[in-house]
């Protein structure tokens, strides 16, 4: 047995205090499973559960475990970049939103998927499921008049909807995380011009998340819109059915289209075919149906008092983690992309028998973590002691790490270290001292 060593890798640094970036795998609460959990219906399920990524405690309602909650993070970070640069400010609402104001807009009765519950005082509540009722009294509370708009405000926060069926691992849960964007107007045209940013921030986040995206045209459109648009990831996995055009960029979802596949494309004149896809995102113009029920109004130029427009811009930030996995995989597992790999390099140390070379693989393993993460490179050291080679490959290629790399007494030979990339069949060994400038170039580069 090798004796767990004093290394920084764990906790915190030695000399300067800041969060280390490695995490051996001997220190990591989870650990991977060759059992396939038996409702694993998707590559998701199968492989968030198989990775250790997450836990299910219940149907729909999930733990988010070290390597899946970075994961996690680094997809609302991304999602936080954008939709900040839109020039919305983040707040948190709450969670327990309070009956009345689901009264005052008639959806208590109506949202069959409303979490109800209720105080031991007898008062209501709904666990929030959408976040109309609180952010419109909210904004409310401080527009006074058109200098205040345009506004917008988001939150990335759990929700809550009793689905009826919750499946595809994290694609469908009953508790789950969202960004909800929300942004109010002055005039009509203000909101489309928002609305057309807000499109094109989306477009980026999903690219930045690895994800090819369709924008579909969905019902729920306004007054004055005659759809919202849902950003589709067309994969066999999906749940909608999406009537798309091979020749133009028309999309509609199939559910409210008086399309079907085969009939020609109203933009162009093509044959409408038909896919799958998982809804990543979407985004409605609401015109005055919040604001009207709470009197959001403002005083305009000429003294008039108006009802501001709004626009509400959903993205589901769990599912999100979910779609990355079913876009990306093969038979061995995940193959994240690098803006959203837990870490991005899996460093796997084999461990020869004989002591003295067991000693060096480690040394140069130790000095090898250390110079990647000095150079900011996010490493998962597979540093266990009695797993065998095959195990630690099955591993890194499972947890997906987009780069593996190899100390073995076969690489020690060659003064090397073994590369390969999680997306390719092929290694190559790259020497010792160039070691760290590659990795680093690998994660910098886009
Ligand atoms: P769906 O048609 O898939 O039920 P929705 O139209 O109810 O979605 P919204 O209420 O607009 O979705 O929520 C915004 C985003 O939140 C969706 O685009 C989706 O990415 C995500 N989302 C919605 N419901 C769930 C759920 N039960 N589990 C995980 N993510 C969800
Ligand atoms: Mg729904």
């Amino acid at each position: 047995m090798v004796q767990p060593r004093h290394h920084p890798g764990f906790y915190f640094t030695h000399a300067n205090d800041y969060p280390i970036r490695t995490m051996r795998m001997s220190r990591l609460l989870s650990k991977t499973t060759k059992s396939v959990p038996a409702d694993a219906d998707s590559a998701n399920a199968k492989f968030l559960l198989q990775g250790g990524f997450v836990r299910q405690e219940a149907a729909g309602v999930y733990s988010w475990l070290p390597l899946g909650f970075r994961v996690l993070r680094k997809v609302e970070n991304i999602i936080r970049e954008e939709i900040d640069a839109l020039g919305a400010q983040e707040i948190l609402m709450p969670a327990l939103e309070p009956k009345d104001p689901w009264v005052t807009t008639g959806r208590w009765d109506t949202v069959d998927v409303l979490f109800k519950v209720k105080s031991q005082t007898g008062k209501e509540y709904a666990l929030g499921a959408t976040h109309e009722e609180i952010v419109t009294p909210l904004v409310a509370s401080f527009v006074r008049s058109y200098h205040d708009l345009p506004v917008a405000v988001y939150q990335i926060q759990t929700k809550f909807r009793d689905e009826l069926r919750a499946k595809s691992g994290v694609l469908r849960g009953r508790e789950f995380g969202m960004k909800d964007l929300y942004s109010f107007h002055r005039t009509q045209d203000d909101l489309e011009s928002f609305y057309q940013k807000a499109l094109e921030a989306y477009l980026k986040v999903f690219a930045r998340c690895g994800l090819d995206t369709k924008v579909v045209e969905a019902s729920g459109g306004s007054f004055t819109k005659k759809f919202s648009h849902e950003f589709q990831v067309v994969t066999p996995a999906g749940e909608d059915l999406i009537l798309a055009c091979p020749s133009c960029a028309f999309a509609q979802n199939a559910e409210i289209s008086s399309l079907k596949a085969g009939d020609a494309c109203p933009q162009c004149g093509a044959h409408l075919g038909q896919v799958k896809g998982i809804e990543a995102g979407n985004i409605f113009d609401l015109g005055k149906k919040f604001s009207e029920a709470f009197k959001l109004e403002f005083t305009d130029d000429d003294g008039s008092r108006k009802t501001v427009l709004m626009g509400c811009y959903g993205i589901g930030t769990t599912r999100l983690v979910g779609t990355i996995v079913e876009a990306s995989h093969d038979e061995r597992g995940i193959i994240w992309p690098k803006s959203v790999a837990p870490y991005h390099v899996s460093l796997v140390s084999l461990m020869p028998k004989d002591d003295a070379t067991r000693e060096r693989v480690l040394e140069t393993s130790e000095s090898l973590v250390r110079d990647l993460e000095t150079q900011g490179v996010e490493v998962l050291w597979d540093d266990r002691a009695d797993v065998s080679p095959g195990e630690k490959f099955a591993d890194a290629d499972l947890l997906g790490m987009p780069l593996r790399l190899v100390v073995s007494e076969k690489s020690l030979k060659e003064d090397s270290v073994e590369w390969k990339l999680r997306s390719s069949k092929d290694s190559k060994l790259v020497k010792q001292q160039d070691i760290v400038e590659e990795a680093k170039n690998f994660v910098t580069e886009r």
